[in-house]
């Protein structure tokens, strides 16, 4: 059984007129890929779930901000209407702390953590975390050449450990690849390594810097 729901790279979502669009989203958006009450029905699913491995024991959950707050706050009122309804129901605490990694524009490998209760004041409970990776301004970092999470500044540019490597191997060992299409192949997670040829020129174009490995 599927513990995810996947949404593939090339789903097309649904048609914006079937939906309520805030009217002044209506002229950016081309489609509907995740509906809102999916999300609800997928997030009330979890909640379930949740209630049911913590076997009606004490939750301390902890919200990793700023990221992950929407979902946590839906998250927990799903719990809580369980519990309600429930013979049995599970106490519940919640917490916030925030992550730090990331000293300007890069990762320092080691996380802070702020905000929050004692830590150690966690020892020994189930602590539930929602966490949605995030950097310092808020905002997710992804590779700007395959749109795969990125892990920091690469020879210049943000992107991720697969295009970093890519990038480097092709300049180290004077690479030279050939398209077999149109020289203009889409670069996403699942496709980068199907076309050598156009993700190096990718590399090249969104600034991806060589001399710095010379
Ligand atoms: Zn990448
Ligand atoms: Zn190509």
């Amino acid at each position: 059984m599927a513990a995810y729901l996947e949404i593939a790279d090339d789903s097309k979502g649904h048609e914006l007129s079937l939906f309520c669009v805030p009217k002044h989203y209506e002229e950016h958006l081309d489609s509907v890929i995740i509906p809102n009450g999916l999300i609800k029905d997928r997030t009330e699913r979890l909640a379930r779930d949740i209630v049911r491995d913590m076997g009606g024991h004490h939750i301390v959950a902890l919200c990793v901000l700023k990221g992950g707050y929407k979902f946590f706050a839906d998250l927990m009122d799903y719990i809580k209407t369980l519990n309600q309804n429930r013979d049995k129901s599970v106490p519940l605490t919640v917490d916030f702390i925030r992550l730090k990694s990331y000293s300007n524009d890069q990762s320092t490998n080691c996380v802070k953590v702020i905000g929050g209760d004692e830590l150690s004041a966690l020892t020994g409970k189930n602590v539930l975390i929602v966490e949605r990776r995030e950097t310092e301004d808020g905002g997710e970092r992804w590779c700007l050449i395959c749109g795969d999470r990125a892990s920091g500044l690469h020879y210049g540019i943000i992107s991720c450990e697969g295009c970093k490597g890519f990038f480097k191997r092709s300049i180290c060992n004077k690479r030279i690849y050939r398209c077999n299409r149109d020289k203009n192949c889409q670069m996403s997670r699942k496709q980068r390594n199907r076309c050598q040829y156009c993700r190096l020129q990718k590399c090249l174009q969104m600034g991806m810097n060589r001399k710095v490995l010379y």
